[in-house]
């Protein structure tokens, strides 16, 4: 008997979730967005999604903040496993942020070029070795404006450094999948990856703002991915517009 009450009330959630949920498309027929509605799709989302990828967080190696800028330099156009593989030499060559400040710009160039685009990363790192020294003591700087005059970091990189780093969360990075599945769960419309982050913080609560980017990668990565969405398997199907249209 209690085992049957608590399978009923277990359905009986998953029911009203479902009932309250209204996919983007509609919104646009009826021309009545209700933000509240679509929070509540975007929470159960990420529910799930921790549910299934508890352990999801970031790929790259790093043992300090300095570091961790370097590697996600390296990681634009590149996977996470590379930029690892080339990273495991190069943090033992170039031992602190002075040894990028004085590199020989072919050298670092050559030891960063399976990553791809070395030439504008390795100006990018150098760059940025040198503001760095310069301006903040040698400390990768702790707050999004001043990050964001680091040579090399935009948004998503400024948002990566921060959160990993050092716990401050500004916002929500943003990469190739993040912006990929931000789409096809009809999170998002837009073409930047700007706009993108700006749709998402309107939308999740702050407190997953952080955990959402390394969900939603881990969810790219092993279900939807680019050039193959498995909606079969997909415990977010029955929330996402795309489903089986992709
Ligand atoms: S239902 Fe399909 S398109 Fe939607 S998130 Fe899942 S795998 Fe991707």
């Amino acid at each position: 008997m209690v085992l049957f009450g608590l399978y009923r009330q277990k359905h009986e959630k998953a029911a009203s979730i479902k009932t309250s949920l209204v996919y983007p498309n509609d919104f646009e027929k009826s021309n009545q967005v209700n933000r509240v509605e679509e929070g509540n799709r975007a929470r159960e989302i990420i529910k799930r999604l921790k549910e299934e990828y508890p352990e999801a967080k970031i790929a790259l190696d790093f043992s300090d903040p300095w570091e961790l800028l370097v590697a996600t330099i390296l990681s634009a156009q590149c996977t996470d496993k590379k930029v690892n593989e080339v990273t495991a030499g190069l943090f033992k060559k170039y031992r602190s942020i002075d040894d990028y400040a004085v590199a020989g710009q072919e050298e670092l160039e050559q030891d960063i070029r399976p990553t791809g685009f070395f030439r504008n990363k390795a100006k990018n790192i150098t760059g940025a070795a040198r503001l760095i020294l310069s301006d903040y003591n040698g400390e990768v700087p702790g707050t999004m404006e001043e990050i964001l005059r680091v040579p090399g970091v935009a948004r998503k990189t400024a948002n990566v450094v921060l959160g990993n780093a050092y716990g401050i969360v500004e916002g929500i990075a943003v990469d190739t999948h993040v912006f990929r599945l931000s789409h096809r769960l009809g999170l998002s419309k837009e073409r930047q990856p700007d706009k993108v982050e700006k749709d998402l913080m309107s939308t999740i609560p702050r407190k997953d703002w952080f955990h959402l980017t390394y969900l939603l990668i881990e969810h790219g990565r092993n279900v939807c991915a680019a050039k193959l969405a498995r909606c079969d398997i997909c415990v977010v199907n029955d929330l996402c517009p795309s489903a089986f249209k992709v």
